[in-house]
């Protein structure tokens, strides 16, 4: 009688998409110390901590302008306010991006007109913005999404020549960098977001706004708080959307890192890129894209999965206890508050597409490199055994 030979199995651990908790605790001491600055000073908004942040990501950014808010999504709808966007303008937007990006320009009455990325980036097409301007087209916002810097030297060409205002959506890609220039530093306002998965995550919400506009910059500063200068005394309406001390203390703490962090994600994608290589996956995945052009801070790293099977990996990662997400699973143009803007399913074959095949992989700064063999030894896994099985697999409608 012969029995199976035992195989020597590696325990694997689960892998989470995102734990925050591991940049955090190394700074506890010192955040806490920060915090605790704050509550004695009783300067809890606008104190002297967020002048700190102002201008160090001022700085970073490569503009002499920080103004703190309340979010991201407060500081793209801030910026269309200072540029006096509303009633009858078109403001050009991706619709592959997080909701905020179009929902500013709707709230202010303007209309989002939507376009098509370029498919290896998933950023903005140029072209597709270029071909969108109409004489209502008073501004455009590329979004600089997972990380990756759109591609700003054709966007500011193009946008120049019509006279349009640009506002960079730089909430996932704080550090990144296009040609030589800083995203937020192309356009006329970039929009940061300190939201907790961003790279710089504070302890709750909170987000800025960089110029190197004079003007605007003392715009944004007084519509964010009601328009009100001196105390009392409303020039014009504007909304209470202001930078929190205690956030703005931990972030100053955080700030000190992020460039490490930056060169982990640079790292750990760069690893995934060699471990998905050496598994010769390319007929069932494709790999980010990283333009040439772009240094890419790596928000998210997002995979392509090919012939319908996006959603039955992910089911087979989640019961291995590897996390994923996808962002994002339905585009904008097709979301029901925008169904008056008349899309249809086929309007924008790339964001489509990419909708249904993207994938997002853990990719965070403390990602170990045991971690990451998981993620892809399970990825091997899933197409070496379960692809038979599931050859009749139908996505969910
Ligand atoms: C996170 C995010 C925002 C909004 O930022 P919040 O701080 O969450 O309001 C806007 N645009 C993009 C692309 C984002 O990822």
């Amino acid at each position: 009688m012969t029995f199976p030979t035992k195989r020597a199995t590696v325990a694997r651990r689960a892998v989470p998409f995102l734990d925050i908790s591991r940049e955090n605790s190394p700074l506890t001491a010192s955040i806490q110390a920060a915090i605790e600055g704050v509550c004695e000073s009783g300067a809890f908004v606008l104190g002297p901590e967020c002048r700190q942040l102002e201008d160090t990501v001022a700085r970073i950014s490569g503009v002499p302008h920080g103004i703190g808010c309340a979010s991201g999504s407060d500081a793209l709808l801030l910026s269309l306010m200072a540029l006096d966007i509303g009633p009858g303008d078109e403001v050009i937007v991706p619709s592959f991006t997080f909701f905020a990006t179009a929902s500013a320009v709707s709230r202010l009455g303007a209309k989002p007109v939507f376009v098509d990325i370029d498919p290896r980036t998933y950023n903005i097409d140029p072209q597709e913005f270029a071909a969108a301007i109409t004489p209502a087209t008073k501004a455009v916002i590329p979004v600089h999404l997972f990380g990756q810097p759109a591609d700003m030297n054709h966007i500011m060409t193009i946008a120049e020549e019509h006279q349009v205002y640009v506002i960079e959506d730089a909430a996932q890609a704080i550090g990144a960098v296009h040609l030589d220039r800083p995203v937020g530093s192309w356009g006329h306002i970039g929009c940061i977001s300190f939201y907790p998965t961003k790279n710089l995550g504070g302890f709750g919400d909170s987000g800025m706004m960089v110029t190197a506009d004079d003007e605007l910059a003392e715009r944004l500063r007084l519509l964010r708080v009601h328009g009100m200068k001196p105390r009392y005394v409303h020039r014009e309406v504007g909304i209470n959307s202001r930078l929190d001390s205690i956030q703005a203390a931990v972030l100053n703490v955080k700030l000190q890192s992020l460039n490490d962090w930056t060169n982990a994600r640079r790292e750990n994608a760069e690893r995934y890129m060699r471990m998905f290589s050496t598994a010769r996956m390319s007929s069932q995945l494709t790999l980010p894209s990283v333009s040439p052009e772009s240094h890419h801070v790596w928000n998210q790293f997002t995979i392509r999965v090919h012939d319908g099977m996006r959603d039955a990996l992910r089911e087979y990662l989640n019961d291995q206890k590897v996390g994923t997400e996808i962002y994002y699973p339905i585009p904008l143009h097709l979301q029901a508050c925008f169904a008056d803007l008349g899309y249809r399913e086929g309007s924008l074959p790339h964001t489509e597409q990419a909708a249904r095949e993207v994938l997002n992989l853990p990719i965070f700064p403390m990602l170990t490199e045991d971690e990451q063999e998981t993620v892809v030894h399970h990825s091997v896994q899933f197409f070496a055994s379960e692809v038979g099985r599931l050859t009749d697999y139908r996505p969910a409608a």
